[in-house]
Protein backbone atom coordinates (compact mmCIF):
# COMPACT_ATOMS: atom_id res chain seq x y z
CA UNK A 1 0.00 0.00 0.00
CA UNK A 2 2.41 2.60 -1.17
CA UNK A 3 3.09 5.85 1.09
CA UNK A 4 -0.70 7.42 -0.17
CA UNK A 5 -2.46 8.68 3.07
CA UNK A 6 -5.44 6.28 3.47
CA UNK A 7 -8.86 7.10 3.83
CA UNK A 8 -11.43 5.15 5.67
CA UNK A 9 -14.87 4.99 4.99
CA UNK A 10 -17.17 3.03 7.60
CA UNK A 11 -20.79 3.09 8.35
CA UNK A 12 -23.54 0.58 8.94
CA UNK A 13 -24.86 -2.20 6.22
CA UNK A 14 -26.75 -1.13 3.11
CA UNK A 15 -25.85 3.55 3.57
CA UNK A 16 -24.19 3.24 0.47
CA UNK A 17 -20.32 2.51 1.17
CA UNK A 18 -19.90 0.60 -1.66
CA UNK A 19 -21.34 3.06 -3.79
CA UNK A 20 -19.71 6.06 -2.27
CA UNK A 21 -16.46 3.99 -2.86
CA UNK A 22 -17.15 3.15 -6.58
CA UNK A 23 -17.88 6.77 -7.25
CA UNK A 24 -14.50 8.04 -5.62
CA UNK A 25 -12.12 5.50 -7.08
CA UNK A 26 -14.03 5.60 -10.44
CA UNK A 27 -12.26 2.98 -12.48
CA UNK A 28 -9.20 3.41 -10.34
CA UNK A 29 -11.10 0.60 -8.36
CA UNK A 30 -8.49 -2.09 -7.52
CA UNK A 31 -9.56 -4.71 -5.14
CA UNK A 32 -6.55 -5.83 -2.64
CA UNK A 33 -7.50 -9.53 -1.69
CA UNK A 34 -5.09 -11.88 -0.24
CA UNK A 35 -1.55 -10.04 1.31
CA UNK A 36 -1.22 -10.99 4.32
CA UNK A 37 -2.67 -8.64 7.22
CA UNK A 38 -5.62 -7.74 5.03
CA UNK A 39 -8.66 -9.22 5.39
CA UNK A 40 -11.13 -9.62 2.37
CA UNK A 41 -13.70 -7.36 3.95
CA UNK A 42 -11.61 -4.83 3.31
CA UNK A 43 -11.83 -3.10 -0.23
CA UNK A 44 -8.61 -1.00 -1.34
CA UNK A 45 -8.91 1.80 -4.07
CA UNK A 46 -6.89 4.92 -5.82
CA UNK A 47 -8.92 7.95 -5.40
CA UNK A 48 -7.03 10.96 -7.56
CA UNK A 49 -8.84 14.54 -7.34
CA UNK A 50 -7.13 17.60 -8.58
CA UNK A 51 -4.14 16.44 -9.06
CA UNK A 52 -3.32 14.87 -5.47
CA UNK A 53 -4.07 11.09 -4.55
CA UNK A 54 -4.85 9.41 -2.03
CA UNK A 55 -5.83 5.51 -0.89
CA UNK A 56 -9.09 4.44 -0.08
CA UNK A 57 -10.40 1.61 1.71
CA UNK A 58 -13.96 0.55 2.74
CA UNK A 59 -14.22 -1.26 5.28
CA UNK A 60 -17.87 -2.65 5.40
CA UNK A 61 -17.26 -4.68 1.92
CA UNK A 62 -18.11 -8.17 1.93
CA UNK A 63 -19.96 -8.64 5.57
CA UNK A 64 -22.83 -10.72 6.31
CA UNK A 65 -25.88 -8.71 6.44
CA UNK A 66 -26.17 -10.68 9.50
CA UNK A 67 -27.94 -8.51 12.73
CA UNK A 68 -26.11 -10.10 15.33
CA UNK A 69 -22.47 -9.48 13.65
CA UNK A 70 -22.98 -6.28 12.80
CA UNK A 71 -21.88 -4.46 16.21
CA UNK A 72 -19.30 -6.00 16.15
CA UNK A 73 -18.08 -5.63 13.04
CA UNK A 74 -18.76 -1.43 12.93
CA UNK A 75 -16.57 -2.06 16.02
CA UNK A 76 -13.61 -3.69 13.76
CA UNK A 77 -14.16 -1.70 11.18
CA UNK A 78 -14.06 1.89 13.19
CA UNK A 79 -11.10 0.51 14.63
CA UNK A 80 -9.36 -0.10 11.83
CA UNK A 81 -10.57 3.75 10.31
CA UNK A 82 -9.29 5.16 13.72
CA UNK A 83 -5.75 3.14 14.13
CA UNK A 84 -4.86 2.85 10.35
CA UNK A 85 -6.24 6.12 8.20
CA UNK A 86 -5.80 9.75 8.21
CA UNK A 87 -8.85 10.89 7.49
CA UNK A 88 -12.80 8.79 7.96
CA UNK A 89 -15.71 9.60 6.19
CA UNK A 90 -18.37 8.01 7.67
CA UNK A 91 -21.60 7.15 5.41
CA UNK A 92 -25.45 7.67 7.04
CA UNK A 93 -28.48 7.13 5.10
CA UNK A 94 -30.32 10.30 5.41
CA UNK A 95 -33.03 8.86 4.44
CA UNK A 96 -33.15 6.29 7.22
CA UNK A 97 -32.21 8.69 9.13
CA UNK A 98 -30.29 8.19 12.84
CA UNK A 99 -30.53 4.85 13.91
CA UNK A 100 -28.83 3.21 17.04
CA UNK A 101 -25.86 1.91 14.89
CA UNK A 102 -25.33 4.97 14.22
CA UNK A 103 -25.49 6.43 17.64
CA UNK A 104 -23.20 3.65 18.38
CA UNK A 105 -20.66 4.34 16.10
CA UNK A 106 -20.73 8.19 16.79
CA UNK A 107 -19.16 7.00 20.13
CA UNK A 108 -16.56 5.44 18.69
CA UNK A 109 -15.66 7.95 17.09
CA UNK A 110 -15.42 10.43 18.83
CA UNK A 111 -12.30 8.55 20.57
CA UNK A 112 -10.43 9.79 17.61
CA UNK A 113 -8.69 13.35 17.04
CA UNK A 114 -8.51 12.13 13.30
CA UNK A 115 -11.17 14.43 11.29
CA UNK A 116 -14.50 12.87 10.64
CA UNK A 117 -16.37 13.66 7.45
CA UNK A 118 -20.10 12.23 7.56
CA UNK A 119 -20.86 12.03 4.39
CA UNK A 120 -25.09 12.17 4.22
CA UNK A 121 -25.78 10.05 1.38
CA UNK A 122 -28.99 9.46 -0.61
CA UNK A 123 -29.63 13.06 -0.20
CA UNK A 124 -31.91 13.45 -3.52
CA UNK A 125 -34.51 15.36 -1.90
CA UNK A 126 -34.53 18.86 -0.43
CA UNK A 127 -36.97 16.94 2.03
CA UNK A 128 -34.15 14.36 2.57
CA UNK A 129 -31.26 17.31 2.75
CA UNK A 130 -33.16 18.90 5.60
CA UNK A 131 -33.39 15.51 7.57
CA UNK A 132 -29.54 14.84 7.22
CA UNK A 133 -29.44 18.01 9.23
CA UNK A 134 -29.91 15.51 11.98
CA UNK A 135 -26.66 14.40 12.18
CA UNK A 136 -25.23 17.72 12.67
CA UNK A 137 -25.71 16.98 16.31
CA UNK A 138 -22.86 14.55 16.26
CA UNK A 139 -20.61 17.48 15.92
CA UNK A 140 -18.26 16.22 12.49
CA UNK A 141 -18.41 18.11 10.08
CA UNK A 142 -21.72 17.19 7.36
CA UNK A 143 -21.95 16.54 3.57
CA UNK A 144 -24.85 16.11 2.38
CA UNK A 145 -24.26 13.78 -0.79
CA UNK A 146 -26.02 11.10 -3.18
CA UNK A 147 -23.50 8.47 -4.30
CA UNK A 148 -25.42 7.23 -6.80
CA UNK A 149 -26.33 10.69 -8.61
CA UNK A 150 -22.79 11.92 -7.72
CA UNK A 151 -23.75 15.28 -6.00
CA UNK A 152 -21.94 16.64 -3.38
CA UNK A 153 -19.17 14.23 -3.97
CA UNK A 154 -16.98 17.25 -5.20
CA UNK A 155 -16.84 19.14 -2.12
CA UNK A 156 -16.80 16.03 0.09
CA UNK A 157 -13.09 15.59 -2.32
CA UNK A 158 -12.13 18.91 -1.45
CA UNK A 159 -12.36 18.64 2.00
CA UNK A 160 -10.68 15.46 2.42
CA UNK A 161 -7.67 17.02 -0.08
CA UNK A 162 -7.58 19.95 1.99
CA UNK A 163 -7.21 18.28 5.35
CA UNK A 164 -4.65 15.47 3.88
CA UNK A 165 -2.87 18.06 2.61
CA UNK A 166 -2.26 19.25 6.17
CA UNK A 167 -2.05 15.78 7.97
CA UNK A 168 0.47 14.93 5.33
CA UNK A 169 2.69 17.69 6.22
CA UNK A 170 2.19 17.01 9.68
CA UNK A 171 2.45 13.43 9.64
CA UNK A 172 6.22 12.76 10.38
CA UNK A 173 6.15 10.27 13.75
CA UNK A 174 3.24 8.46 14.26
CA UNK A 175 0.63 11.13 12.78
CA UNK A 176 -2.00 10.72 15.49
CA UNK A 177 -2.32 14.16 17.74
CA UNK A 178 0.15 15.48 15.82
CA UNK A 179 -1.37 18.13 13.48
CA UNK A 180 -0.03 21.48 14.47
CA UNK A 181 -2.10 23.53 11.17
CA UNK A 182 -5.34 22.02 11.59
CA UNK A 183 -8.28 24.29 12.38
CA UNK A 184 -9.62 23.89 15.52
CA UNK A 185 -12.55 25.48 16.82
CA UNK A 186 -12.56 28.86 18.74
CA UNK A 187 -12.35 27.81 22.49
CA UNK A 188 -14.71 29.11 24.94
CA UNK A 189 -13.88 30.88 27.83
CA UNK A 190 -11.24 29.28 30.07
CA UNK A 191 -12.31 29.99 34.12
CA UNK A 192 -8.68 29.67 36.07
CA UNK A 193 -7.84 32.42 38.33
CA UNK A 194 -9.80 33.03 41.38
CA UNK A 195 -10.54 36.68 40.56
CA UNK A 196 -13.15 35.56 38.34
CA UNK A 197 -16.03 36.99 39.14
CA UNK A 198 -17.96 35.23 41.92
CA UNK A 199 -21.66 36.83 40.37
CA UNK A 200 -20.88 36.11 36.85
CA UNK A 201 -24.77 36.01 35.43
CA UNK A 202 -24.80 40.30 36.64
CA UNK A 203 -21.76 40.57 34.80
CA UNK A 204 -21.64 39.34 31.49
CA UNK A 205 -18.65 39.58 29.09
CA UNK A 206 -20.95 40.86 26.15
CA UNK A 207 -22.83 42.94 28.43
CA UNK A 208 -25.52 45.32 26.52
CA UNK A 209 -27.16 42.54 23.87
CA UNK A 210 -27.50 39.44 26.34
CA UNK A 211 -28.69 41.21 29.31
CA UNK A 212 -31.56 42.92 26.80
CA UNK A 213 -32.10 39.51 25.04
CA UNK A 214 -32.64 38.04 28.59
CA UNK A 215 -35.16 40.25 29.73
CA UNK A 216 -37.53 38.87 27.36
CA UNK A 217 -37.31 35.51 28.94
CA UNK A 218 -35.87 34.62 32.19
CA UNK A 219 -37.39 33.62 35.14
CA UNK A 220 -35.32 33.39 37.74
CA UNK A 221 -37.55 31.43 39.76
CA UNK A 222 -37.53 29.02 37.32
CA UNK A 223 -35.64 25.60 39.12
CA UNK A 224 -32.10 24.29 37.55
CA UNK A 225 -31.60 20.75 36.73
CA UNK A 226 -28.52 20.28 37.06
CA UNK A 227 -26.81 16.65 36.41
CA UNK A 228 -23.22 16.02 37.77
CA UNK A 229 -21.51 13.59 35.60
CA UNK A 230 -18.40 11.68 34.54
CA UNK A 231 -16.87 8.31 34.57
CA UNK A 232 -16.03 6.77 38.13
CA UNK A 233 -13.91 8.31 40.67
CA UNK A 234 -13.53 11.50 38.98
CA UNK A 235 -14.91 12.97 42.06
CA UNK A 236 -18.48 13.42 41.01
CA UNK A 237 -19.82 12.56 45.20
CA UNK A 238 -16.92 14.61 46.43
CA UNK A 239 -18.37 17.60 43.94
CA UNK A 240 -21.89 16.97 45.14
CA UNK A 241 -20.95 16.95 49.03
CA UNK A 242 -18.68 19.87 48.74
CA UNK A 243 -22.09 21.81 46.74
CA UNK A 244 -24.37 20.70 49.46
CA UNK A 245 -21.85 21.19 52.05
CA UNK A 246 -20.89 24.45 50.91
CA UNK A 247 -24.47 25.88 50.69
CA UNK A 248 -25.82 24.54 53.79
CA UNK A 249 -29.26 25.32 52.52
CA UNK A 250 -29.99 21.57 51.76
CA UNK A 251 -33.80 20.70 51.47
CA UNK A 252 -33.97 17.32 52.08
CA UNK A 253 -33.73 14.56 49.70
CA UNK A 254 -36.71 14.16 47.51
CA UNK A 255 -37.62 11.08 45.38
CA UNK A 256 -36.05 11.25 42.23
CA UNK A 257 -37.85 10.04 39.12
CA UNK A 258 -35.87 7.12 38.15
CA UNK A 259 -35.12 4.56 40.95
CA UNK A 260 -31.59 4.78 41.09
CA UNK A 261 -30.79 8.48 41.68
CA UNK A 262 -31.67 10.71 44.37
CA UNK A 263 -32.35 14.49 43.86
CA UNK A 264 -31.66 16.85 46.03
CA UNK A 265 -32.39 20.29 45.86
CA UNK A 266 -30.34 23.11 46.82
CA UNK A 267 -31.11 26.69 47.04
CA UNK A 268 -27.92 28.93 46.56
CA UNK A 269 -27.02 32.54 45.21
CA UNK A 270 -31.26 33.43 45.10
CA UNK A 271 -31.42 30.83 42.62
CA UNK A 272 -32.87 27.06 42.69
CA UNK A 273 -31.47 23.69 41.90
CA UNK A 274 -31.96 20.15 41.64
CA UNK A 275 -28.89 18.03 41.87
CA UNK A 276 -29.43 14.57 40.06
CA UNK A 277 -26.92 12.73 41.31
CA UNK A 278 -25.74 10.19 39.34
CA UNK A 279 -23.37 8.63 41.68
CA UNK A 280 -26.48 7.42 43.87
CA UNK A 281 -25.19 3.65 42.17
CA UNK A 282 -22.27 2.39 44.75
CA UNK A 283 -19.63 0.28 42.95
CA UNK A 284 -19.14 -2.03 45.54
CA UNK A 285 -18.65 -5.66 44.51
CA UNK A 286 -19.14 -4.45 40.69
CA UNK A 287 -16.05 -4.91 38.26
CA UNK A 288 -14.48 -1.81 36.56
CA UNK A 289 -15.80 -2.77 33.18
CA UNK A 290 -19.81 -2.77 34.82
CA UNK A 291 -18.92 0.48 36.94
CA UNK A 292 -17.46 2.49 33.73
CA UNK A 293 -20.94 1.02 31.93
CA UNK A 294 -23.01 2.31 34.88
CA UNK A 295 -21.50 5.01 34.60
CA UNK A 296 -22.32 6.06 30.84
CA UNK A 297 -26.21 4.69 31.92
CA UNK A 298 -26.50 6.93 34.83
CA UNK A 299 -24.72 10.34 32.74
CA UNK A 300 -27.75 9.15 30.16
CA UNK A 301 -30.33 8.91 32.13
CA UNK A 302 -29.62 12.40 34.11
CA UNK A 303 -29.09 14.36 30.80
CA UNK A 304 -32.35 13.55 29.97
CA UNK A 305 -33.83 15.44 32.79
CA UNK A 306 -31.08 18.27 33.80
CA UNK A 307 -30.65 21.49 31.92
CA UNK A 308 -27.16 21.66 32.49
CA UNK A 309 -24.38 18.78 32.85
CA UNK A 310 -21.20 19.29 35.21
CA UNK A 311 -18.66 16.85 33.23
CA UNK A 312 -15.81 16.25 35.62
CA UNK A 313 -12.51 15.30 33.95
CA UNK A 314 -9.58 14.32 36.31
CA UNK A 315 -6.94 16.15 35.91
CA UNK A 316 -4.26 13.35 36.80
CA UNK A 317 -5.19 11.11 34.32
CA UNK A 318 -6.14 13.51 31.47
CA UNK A 319 -9.25 12.93 29.02
CA UNK A 320 -9.78 8.84 28.66
CA UNK A 321 -11.88 7.58 25.64
CA UNK A 322 -14.64 7.57 28.68
CA UNK A 323 -14.80 10.37 29.47
CA UNK A 324 -15.36 11.29 25.27
CA UNK A 325 -18.16 9.20 25.10
CA UNK A 326 -19.96 10.38 28.14
CA UNK A 327 -19.21 13.91 26.68
CA UNK A 328 -20.71 13.04 23.77
CA UNK A 329 -24.05 11.69 25.20
CA UNK A 330 -23.57 15.32 26.68
CA UNK A 331 -23.35 16.90 23.40
CA UNK A 332 -26.12 15.07 21.54
CA UNK A 333 -29.19 15.59 25.09
CA UNK A 334 -29.03 19.21 24.27
CA UNK A 335 -27.65 19.91 27.99
CA UNK A 336 -25.38 23.32 28.48
CA UNK A 337 -22.07 21.84 29.75
CA UNK A 338 -19.54 23.26 31.72
CA UNK A 339 -16.20 21.24 32.10
CA UNK A 340 -14.67 20.72 35.74
CA UNK A 341 -11.30 19.31 35.77
CA UNK A 342 -11.40 18.13 39.27
CA UNK A 343 -8.35 17.14 41.80
CA UNK A 344 -6.19 20.34 40.74
CA UNK A 345 -4.38 19.46 44.01
CA UNK A 346 -3.39 16.58 43.02
CA UNK A 347 -1.48 18.64 39.88
CA UNK A 348 2.21 18.72 41.10
CA UNK A 349 4.41 21.42 39.82
CA UNK A 350 1.49 23.82 38.69
CA UNK A 351 2.72 26.56 36.45
CA UNK A 352 1.02 29.22 35.19
CA UNK A 353 1.03 27.60 31.43
CA UNK A 354 -0.51 24.25 33.06
CA UNK A 355 -4.37 24.70 32.86
CA UNK A 356 -3.42 26.05 29.37
CA UNK A 357 -1.69 23.27 28.03
CA UNK A 358 -4.31 20.74 29.76
CA UNK A 359 -7.11 22.65 28.21
CA UNK A 360 -5.22 22.29 24.95
CA UNK A 361 -5.04 18.62 24.93
CA UNK A 362 -8.90 18.53 26.23
CA UNK A 363 -9.89 20.41 23.24
CA UNK A 364 -8.88 18.31 21.10
CA UNK A 365 -9.98 15.44 22.45
CA UNK A 366 -13.55 16.91 22.69
CA UNK A 367 -13.64 19.26 19.52
CA UNK A 368 -17.39 19.00 19.60
CA UNK A 369 -17.17 20.44 22.91
CA UNK A 370 -15.57 23.79 21.97
CA UNK A 371 -18.51 25.93 23.37
CA UNK A 372 -17.99 24.27 27.09
CA UNK A 373 -15.91 26.12 29.26
CA UNK A 374 -13.41 24.95 31.36
CA UNK A 375 -13.25 25.30 35.21
CA UNK A 376 -10.61 23.94 37.46
CA UNK A 377 -11.36 22.99 40.91
CA UNK A 378 -10.62 20.67 43.81
CA UNK A 379 -13.57 19.06 45.25
CA UNK A 380 -11.53 17.80 47.84
CA UNK A 381 -10.31 21.42 49.27
CA UNK A 382 -12.84 23.32 47.83
CA UNK A 383 -10.84 25.15 46.02
CA UNK A 384 -12.91 27.05 43.29
CA UNK A 385 -15.67 24.82 43.86
CA UNK A 386 -18.04 28.44 44.68
CA UNK A 387 -17.82 29.27 41.01
CA UNK A 388 -19.12 26.39 39.86
CA UNK A 389 -23.13 27.18 40.92
CA UNK A 390 -22.67 30.73 39.00
CA UNK A 391 -21.61 29.37 36.24
CA UNK A 392 -24.15 26.70 36.34
CA UNK A 393 -26.94 29.64 36.79
CA UNK A 394 -25.38 31.67 33.98
CA UNK A 395 -25.40 28.46 31.34
CA UNK A 396 -29.49 28.49 32.37
CA UNK A 397 -29.55 31.87 31.92
CA UNK A 398 -28.04 31.82 28.09
CA UNK A 399 -29.88 28.75 27.32
CA UNK A 400 -33.07 30.29 27.33
CA UNK A 401 -32.12 33.23 26.13
CA UNK A 402 -35.03 34.53 23.51
CA UNK A 403 -33.21 37.14 21.23
CA UNK A 404 -35.66 39.80 20.65
CA UNK A 405 -36.58 40.16 16.86
CA UNK A 406 -35.24 43.75 16.69
CA UNK A 407 -32.20 42.63 17.62
CA UNK A 408 -32.17 39.42 15.38
CA UNK A 409 -32.96 41.69 12.18
CA UNK A 410 -30.08 43.88 13.02
CA UNK A 411 -27.95 40.59 13.41
CA UNK A 412 -29.17 39.54 10.02
CA UNK A 413 -28.41 43.13 8.78
CA UNK A 414 -24.81 42.86 10.37
CA UNK A 415 -23.73 39.75 9.13
CA UNK A 416 -26.25 37.78 7.16
CA UNK A 417 -28.07 40.00 4.07
CA UNK A 418 -24.39 42.15 3.40
CA UNK A 419 -21.98 39.32 3.83
CA UNK A 420 -18.61 40.68 4.06
CA UNK A 421 -15.45 38.93 2.28
CA UNK A 422 -15.97 35.39 1.66
CA UNK A 423 -19.19 34.86 4.15
CA UNK A 424 -21.66 34.86 1.26
CA UNK A 425 -23.71 32.00 2.19
CA UNK A 426 -22.58 28.96 -0.32
CA UNK A 427 -24.61 25.97 -1.71
CA UNK A 428 -23.39 22.44 -0.79
CA UNK A 429 -22.77 22.06 -4.04
CA UNK A 430 -20.43 25.34 -4.38
CA UNK A 431 -21.80 26.64 -7.63
CA UNK A 432 -22.13 30.28 -7.21
CA UNK A 433 -24.72 31.27 -5.32
CA UNK A 434 -28.23 32.74 -6.19
CA UNK A 435 -29.15 31.35 -2.60
CA UNK A 436 -30.12 33.88 -0.39
CA UNK A 437 -30.66 33.65 3.91
CA UNK A 438 -33.76 35.41 3.34
CA UNK A 439 -34.66 36.22 7.05
CA UNK A 440 -33.68 34.54 10.50
CA UNK A 441 -35.65 33.53 13.28
CA UNK A 442 -35.18 31.99 16.53
CA UNK A 443 -37.35 28.99 16.54
CA UNK A 444 -37.20 27.86 20.20
CA UNK A 445 -34.94 27.80 23.52
CA UNK A 446 -33.50 25.38 25.82
CA UNK A 447 -31.36 25.00 23.82
CA UNK A 448 -31.67 28.19 21.66
CA UNK A 449 -32.69 27.10 17.87
CA UNK A 450 -32.72 29.84 14.86
CA UNK A 451 -34.23 28.78 11.44
CA UNK A 452 -32.60 30.08 8.34
CA UNK A 453 -35.09 30.36 5.97
CA UNK A 454 -33.51 30.06 2.20
CA UNK A 455 -34.86 30.11 -1.04
CA UNK A 456 -33.04 30.23 -4.88
CA UNK A 457 -29.81 28.36 -5.60
CA UNK A 458 -29.61 25.01 -6.57
CA UNK A 459 -30.63 21.96 -4.43
CA UNK A 460 -27.32 21.96 -2.47
CA UNK A 461 -28.70 24.12 0.77
CA UNK A 462 -26.62 26.00 2.77
CA UNK A 463 -23.29 24.42 3.61
CA UNK A 464 -22.21 23.24 6.85
CA UNK A 465 -19.11 25.87 6.53
CA UNK A 466 -22.09 28.55 6.31
CA UNK A 467 -23.90 27.12 8.97
CA UNK A 468 -20.53 27.33 11.42
CA UNK A 469 -20.08 30.88 10.64
CA UNK A 470 -23.12 31.76 11.65
CA UNK A 471 -23.02 29.80 14.84
CA UNK A 472 -20.08 31.20 15.25
CA UNK A 473 -21.25 34.97 14.65
CA UNK A 474 -24.17 34.36 17.27
CA UNK A 475 -21.58 33.18 19.90
CA UNK A 476 -20.15 36.27 19.34
CA UNK A 477 -23.19 38.49 19.36
CA UNK A 478 -24.95 37.20 21.90
CA UNK A 479 -22.61 35.03 24.10
CA UNK A 480 -24.24 31.67 24.79
CA UNK A 481 -22.60 30.59 27.44
CA UNK A 482 -21.63 26.63 27.48
CA UNK A 483 -24.64 26.15 25.33
CA UNK A 484 -25.51 24.46 22.21
CA UNK A 485 -26.75 26.46 19.59
CA UNK A 486 -29.57 25.02 16.88
CA UNK A 487 -29.63 25.64 13.32
CA UNK A 488 -32.03 24.90 10.89
CA UNK A 489 -32.33 25.76 7.18
CA UNK A 490 -36.05 26.37 5.85
CA UNK A 491 -36.20 26.40 2.03
CA UNK A 492 -38.81 28.20 0.41
CA UNK A 493 -39.74 26.04 -2.92
CA UNK A 494 -38.70 27.75 -6.13
CA UNK A 495 -41.47 29.08 -8.07
CA UNK A 496 -40.59 26.73 -10.80
CA UNK A 497 -40.45 23.64 -8.51
CA UNK A 498 -43.18 21.44 -9.25
P1 LIG B 1 -23.17 -0.55 1.73
O1 LIG B 1 -23.71 -1.81 2.29
O2 LIG B 1 -23.08 0.48 2.75
O3 LIG B 1 -21.90 -0.70 1.00
O4 LIG B 1 -24.26 0.02 0.70
P2 LIG B 1 -24.34 -0.15 -0.89
O5 LIG B 1 -23.35 0.76 -1.54
O6 LIG B 1 -24.30 -1.58 -1.23
O7 LIG B 1 -25.76 0.48 -1.11
C1 LIG B 1 -26.92 -0.01 -0.44
C2 LIG B 1 -28.14 0.36 -1.23
O8 LIG B 1 -28.33 1.77 -1.24
C3 LIG B 1 -28.07 -0.07 -2.69
O9 LIG B 1 -29.34 -0.52 -3.06
C4 LIG B 1 -27.71 1.21 -3.41
O10 LIG B 1 -28.19 1.20 -4.73
C5 LIG B 1 -28.39 2.24 -2.57
N1 LIG B 1 -27.72 3.54 -2.66
C6 LIG B 1 -26.42 3.79 -2.52
N2 LIG B 1 -26.15 5.10 -2.67
C7 LIG B 1 -27.34 5.69 -2.96
C8 LIG B 1 -27.72 7.04 -3.23
O11 LIG B 1 -26.95 7.98 -3.29
N3 LIG B 1 -29.05 7.26 -3.43
C9 LIG B 1 -29.96 6.26 -3.39
N4 LIG B 1 -31.22 6.59 -3.59
N5 LIG B 1 -29.64 4.99 -3.15
C10 LIG B 1 -28.33 4.70 -2.92
P1 LIG C 1 -17.09 9.44 41.87
O1 LIG C 1 -16.93 7.99 41.65
O2 LIG C 1 -16.97 10.19 40.58
O3 LIG C 1 -18.28 9.82 42.66
O4 LIG C 1 -15.76 9.91 42.69
P2 LIG C 1 -15.62 10.17 44.25
O5 LIG C 1 -16.19 11.49 44.61
O6 LIG C 1 -16.08 8.99 45.00
O7 LIG C 1 -14.04 10.33 44.33
C1 LIG C 1 -13.18 9.27 43.94
C2 LIG C 1 -11.84 9.42 44.66
O8 LIG C 1 -11.18 10.62 44.23
C3 LIG C 1 -11.99 9.54 46.16
O9 LIG C 1 -10.93 8.83 46.74
C4 LIG C 1 -11.85 11.03 46.43
O10 LIG C 1 -11.32 11.29 47.68
C5 LIG C 1 -10.87 11.44 45.35
N1 LIG C 1 -11.07 12.85 44.97
C6 LIG C 1 -12.24 13.44 44.62
N2 LIG C 1 -12.03 14.74 44.34
C7 LIG C 1 -10.72 14.98 44.54
C8 LIG C 1 -9.88 16.15 44.43
O11 LIG C 1 -10.31 17.25 44.08
N3 LIG C 1 -8.56 15.99 44.68
C9 LIG C 1 -8.03 14.80 45.05
N4 LIG C 1 -6.74 14.74 45.27
N5 LIG C 1 -8.78 13.70 45.18
C10 LIG C 1 -10.12 13.77 44.93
Amino acid sequence: MGSLPLVAIIGRPNVGKSTLFNRLTGTRRAIVGDEPGITRDRIYGEVEWQSRRFELVDTGGIVPDDEAVIPANIFKQAGFAIDKSEAIVWVVDARAGVTPLDEEIAVLLRNTSKPVFIAANKVESKKVEDEAGEFYRFGFELMPVSAEHGTGVGDLLDKLIEELDLSELAAVGDGELQKPARKRGRYAQLYLSDDFSDAPRDKDVDGVALANARASAISPTDTIHLAIIGRPNVGKSSLLNQLLGEERVIVSPIAGTTRDSIDTSLAADGRDFVLIDTAGIRRKGKTTEMTEKLSVIMARKALERADVAILIIDAVEGVTNLDANIAGYAVDSGCSVIIAVNKWDAIEEKVTNTIYQFEDKLRQQMKFLDWAPVVSISALTGQRVQKVLPLVAKAFDARNVRIPTAQLNKFFEDNISQPKGGTAPTTAKGAPAQLRVKYITQGGTRPPLFVLFTAGGNKGGLHFSYLRYVENRLRDEFEFFATPIRLKERRKAAASAR
